[in-house]
C-alpha cells in the first residue's frame, strides 16, 4: 500500500474532496430527499504541502480501502 506525496515525501496524512448527489423532492412545504448516491471521489491533496495527487494512479487495494472508509464509490 503506498500513496506518498512527490513534493514532501508525506505518506500519513491527505486532504480528500469528494462530491455527493441528492435528488430532493419538494411537494408543498415538505422537502424529501429521494435519492443519495455514493459520494465519489474528486479530489485528493496532500495534507501537509497542499500538492494534488493522481487518486487514479493510487495502486487498487489501497484506492479501495480509502473508498470503503468514506464510503464512497
Ligand atoms: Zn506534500
Amino acid at each position: 500500500m503506498t500513496l506518498t506525496c512527490p513534493n514532501c515525501g508525506n505518506a500519513r496524512s491527505f486532504l480528500i474532496k469528494t462530491l455527493q448527489m441528492h435528488v430532493v423532492q419538494i411537494q408543498g412545504d415538505r422537502v424529501d430527499v429521494a435519492e443519495e448516491g455514493r459520494p465519489g471521489i474528486i479530489e485528493c491533496l496532500c495534507d501537509e504541502c497542499d500538492t494534488t495527487l493522481a487518486f487514479d494512479e493510487v495502486d487498487d487495494a489501497l484506492r479501495k480501502e480509502i473508498l470503503l472508509a468514506l464510503g464512497a464509490r
